[in-house]
Parts: structure tokens; C-alpha cells; sequence
């Protein structure tokens, strides 16, 4: 089992969610039981020697990735999400997307003060996202220590603006 091998198993899809997007589609990958635990595993190894309070997981497919890891890291699972999804007190955060914008949260009692976090999501690509979720991280009072991602889209160049924020690891890069 290979880095090489969770590669194969990612699926390219031209041309969504729309016209020049080739989109990586992980449930190829999520569907074989040895790529999932290989994945997490590994993202598991590289992790393990952070003093890590808490995962933070980026919706939707943060989440995936994110449980297991807390799981196995013996510290907490926090959910971003959505605006309109989090139940009690929000931290809010508006963010720039190709068109338009998006909004998203975190609980306002998420951490206790600098908490040390993570932030995990399946894909870096232009990094906006990533930004946005560490705005998040540090207005609900944490200490981030970093950014993992399964996936990175180096030609982007997302890494860059994660930079002042933290560490960055990507597992599999394209
Ligand atoms: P960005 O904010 O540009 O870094 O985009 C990151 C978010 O968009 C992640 O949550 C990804 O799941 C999703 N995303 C962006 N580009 C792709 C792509 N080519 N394939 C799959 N997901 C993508």
C-alpha cells in the first residue's frame, strides 16, 4: 500500500460542479476498506506527536476525515458548518468564493482558551476556505497549530496563505 495506490483510487471528474473544474471525487477511495483505514492511518502517523486538544473539521468532508482522526488522536472532534446549522451561540465568518460569498461557523464555546487545534479538511485548493475556517479557529479563542489535508492542488498555491496561521500537511499533492 502506497501513497501511489490512494491516488489511484481518487476518481477525476471533468467539468464539475461546473465547466473547467476537474473535481477529485474521494468516494472511490472512501468505498475500499484498505484505502480508508490507509488514509487515515497515515494521516494518523504524521499527526501524532502534536499536542492536539481538538480536530476541527471542515464541513462536509472534513467531517469524514476529521472523526476517525480525533479518534484515533485521543482528542476532541469540532464541527465547522454552514451557515444556519449550529444549534446554540456562533461565531461567524463571510468568505470570498469565485462567485459570490459563503458563510460559515463555529460554536462561540467551541475551546477553552488557547486550546491547541487542528483544522482538516479533504481538499486544499485555493485556500479560501482554509483561511476562512482559521479566522474562525482564532476568534473562538484557540491556539492553531496547523492545517491537514488529504489532498493539495499545488498549482493553486493555497499553502501560501495558510502560511501565517501554521503548518501545513498534505498527503497526497497534484
Ligand atoms: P478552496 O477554498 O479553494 O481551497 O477550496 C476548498 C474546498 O472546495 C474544499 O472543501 C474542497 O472540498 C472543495 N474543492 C475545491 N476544489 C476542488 C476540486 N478540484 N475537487 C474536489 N473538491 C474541491
Amino acid at each position: 500500500m502506497s501513497i501511489q495506490d490512494i491516488k489511484n483510487s481518487i476518481r477525476d471528474v471533468p467539468d464539475f460542479p461546473k465547466k473547467g473544474i476537474l473535481f477529485k471525487d474521494i468516494t472511490t477511495a472512501l468505498k475500499k476498506p484498505i484505502i480508508l483505514r490507509e488514509i487515515i492511518n497515515s494521516l494518523a502517523e504524521k499527526l501524532k506527536d502534536k499536542k492536539i486538544d481538538y480536530i476541527v473539521g471542515i464541513e462536509s468532508r472534513g467531517f469524514i476525515f476529521g472523526s476517525p482522526l480525533a479518534y484515533l488522536l485521543n482528542c476532541g472532534f469540532v464541527p465547522i458548518r454552514k451557515s444556519g446549522k449550529l444549534p446554540s451561540q456562533v461565531i461567524t465568518q463571510e468568505y470570498g468564493l469565485e462567485y459570490g460569498t459563503d458563510i460559515i461557523e463555529i460554536h462561540q464555546d467551541a475551546f477553552e482558551k488557547d486550546a491547541n487545534v487542528l483544522i482538516i479538511d479533504d481538499l486544499l485548493a485555493t485556500g479560501g476556505t482554509a483561511v476562512a475556517s482559521a479566522e474562525l479557529v482564532k476568534k473562538a479563542g484557540a491556539n492553531l497549530l496547523g492545517f491537514a489535508f488529504v489532498i493539495e492542488l499545488t498549482d493553486l498555491n493555497g499553502r501560501e496563505k495558510l502560511e501565517q496561521f501554521g503548518d501545513t500537511f498534505s498527503l497526497i499533492k497534484y
